[in-house]
This record gives C-alpha cells, structure tokens and sequence, in this order.
C-alpha cells in the first residue's frame, strides 16, 4: 500500500468517523475534559451511564458478549473507585491531622523542598530550606497574585514563619479582594513544600494516583458548572437542529409546524408509537434516520400527507431525503463523491 493511498484511507476514516454522533460526542466530551479536569468525574459518570444503557438496550436481549464485556467493565470501574476512595480518605484525615505541618516540624528533615499551592489567580510556587528542624528561609520562586498582598501580607506572615521556626495558620486579611485566597495559596505552598521532607506524610498511592488524575480530577467548581451547562447546550443545538438544517435534504424537517395534518389524512395514522408522517420528519430533525429508514416500510406511499402540509413536507419526501442523509453517513472512504457511496 503506498503512502498516499495510507494517507487518503486514513482521511476517509476520520471523516466517515466524525459522520456519527457518538464519535462526535466523544471527541467533545474528551476535549472538555482535557480543558476543564474537574469535568472528568461527571463526564465519566455519564458516559458509563449512557453507554451502559445503550448495551444493554443492543445486546442484553441476544445475549451478546460486549454486554457482559460492559458489565465487566463497569465492574472494574466501581472496585477501583472503592478502592481509591478508601485510600483518598486515609490520605484526607491524615493530612488535615497533620494541618498545619506546626509541631511535626521536628519530623522534616533538613533540607530544600519546593511546594505549590493554589492562590487567588493561580499557582504559588515556594523554596523553603529546613534547618536543625526549623524553618530558615522562604523563598518566592512563582507568584501570579496581586503585587500588593506580596508587598505587604506575604512579606509578614513570611516573617512571622521565620520567628517562629514552623508553620502556623495565617490571620485572614479582611481587606485586598482576593488576599486571603493568595495566603492560603502560600500557607499551602509551605506545606507542601515540608511534606516533601517528611518521611511519614501521608501519601495517595499510585493506583489512587492514576484514577484521581484520570477519571477524577479535581471537585467540580460554580466555573466548571457553567461552562459545562453552556457548552452542553451548543452541542445539543448543532446536533438536534443545526446539523439537519445543514443538511440539504433534511433541512425542510426543520420547518414542520407540528400541526398534525399530514396524520389526519394518513391511512398509517400511528405505527411503534410514532404518528406518520409527522413522527418521520421530527425523528429526522433529530437526526435519527436509521430509525426514520426503520418505519420507512409502513409508508404505502399514497402522497395524501403532501397535498395537506402547508410547507411542503411529506412523508415519501422526508423518508427518501433520510436514506440520502444516511447513506452518506455511510461512505466507506473520502472519495470526494458523497451520496454515490452505497
Ligand atoms: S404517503 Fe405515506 S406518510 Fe404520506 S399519507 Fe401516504 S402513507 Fe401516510
Ligand atoms: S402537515 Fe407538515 S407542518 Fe404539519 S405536522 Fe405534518 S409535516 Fe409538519
């Protein structure tokens, strides 16, 4: 096979690929996890559940073994998930017994340890060096934060760490928007930085590690919420509405008044609980033309449903222009002569 027919195969495959709503969903659902970590939970959560339904609807009744595959893995998701929700905890309750890392300074060993912490805009890295079980210095290595709480707050409370030789709780500033975000950021960044030299700090292991990072991420903020709300919502709208107007065959679908006077006239009337036609030309604003070329064989083709739609729809109409939508779907390659692929 040479390297261009590699290459052009390759391309007809991704794009019959991006042709189907799941690998559609999918990319978008990856590329949201990827921008927003603190997504991956829901966004896990919801694909199981859809893709557990889906089976289940396919192949439970033939007894396929990609159900029990699902089950398996669904399985193997749930012990994971309890497996590190143990040791997350563990982890927890360690971590807030040894918060603020105050008396269990005499457990550090001497030393330079970098720690970061989350502040006001973002990251805080800090340097601090342990001496003789005390802390010595402190140094500011990364600081997205407002320039006066670093002028003014941080250059104290460093002070007061220094005098004391350990790590305490800072007082909350009540002033400066933002200032006690950034000194939590940088009371974390200390911490962080003397649980590195300390042998006994509680740590996630690497299979918590793994999932947490993976499916988990962080808990979902107000932000994360919202983007994911809004981002939902221009999905379903392209896929529920925009794609099939795209599409010139079944872009009129998109018209349908819903009056019902194409059933009134139809001898089919009301086939699987769907009313025809006008049940075929929503099922194909939804996009849904396998289940439109399903019902397509109740249709006796009469025309009586044309003569009676104010725009123009009919069932014979709408059926033929969701075996095109569909059959283009289904090209086998990028040959660049969409619609003659069948
Ligand atoms: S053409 Fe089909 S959908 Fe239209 S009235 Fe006749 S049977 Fe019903
Ligand atoms: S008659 Fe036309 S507009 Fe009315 S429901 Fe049927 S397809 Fe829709």
């Amino acid at each position: 096979m040479t390297s261009s027919k590699l290459y052009h195969d390759l391309l007809g495959l991704l794009w019959n690929s991006l042709n189907l709503r799941g690998v559609r969903l999918f990319l978008y659902a990856l590329t949201v996890a990827l921008i927003f970590p603190s997504s991956r939970f829901i966004l896990a959560v919801v694909a199981i559940l859809t893709i557990g339904y889906k089976w289940y609807k396919d192949y439970r009744p033939h007894k396929n073994r990609n159900f029990y595959y699902f089950v398996g893995f669904v399985a193997f998701v749930a012990v994971g998930y309890g497996f590190a929700f143990v040791n997350v905890r563990n982890v927890n309750e360690g971590q807030i017994a040894m918060r603020p890392l105050g008396a269990a300074i005499d457990q550090v060993t001497d030393g330079v340890y970098i720690g970061r912490g989350e502040g006001f805009r973002g990251s805080i890295e800090v340097e601090v060096e342990v001496k003789d079980h005390r802390i010595k210095d402190i140094k500011t290595l990364a600081y997205p934060d407002l320039i006066s709480v670093l002028d003014n707050q941080i250059p104290e409370f460093k002070k007061e760490l220094l005098a004391n030789g350990r790590l305490f709780t800072p007082q909350q500033p009540k002033m400066l928007r933002g200032a006690p975000e950034t000194l939590t950021g940088y009371f974390n960044a200390v911490q962080d930085a003397l649980s590195k030299g300390t042998p006994n700090f509680p740590k996630y292991n690497w299979f918590s590690s793994i999932f947490l990072n993976s499916f988990i991420g962080q808990a979902p903020n107000r932000v994360t919420l919202n983007a994911l709300a809004i981002l939902f919502a221009v999905f379903m709208v392209f896929e529920y509405t925009l794609q099939s107007m795209l599409n010139p065959g079944t872009g009129r679908s998109i018209n349908c008044y819903n009056c019902g006077s194409c059933v009134g006239v139809c001898p089919v009337k009301e086939v699987e609980g769907v009313q025809i036609p006008m049940g075929l030309v929503l099922l194909t604003r939804l996009g849904d033309y396998e289940r439109v070329m399903e019902l397509s064989k109740y249709c006796v083709g009469c025309g009586r449903c044309a003569s009676k739609c104010p725009i123009g729809n009919s069932g014979p109409l709408v059926i033929s222009a969701a075996f095109q939508a569909a059959r283009e779907k289904k090209g086998t390659a990028f040959t660049g002569d969409k619609g003659n692929t069948a």
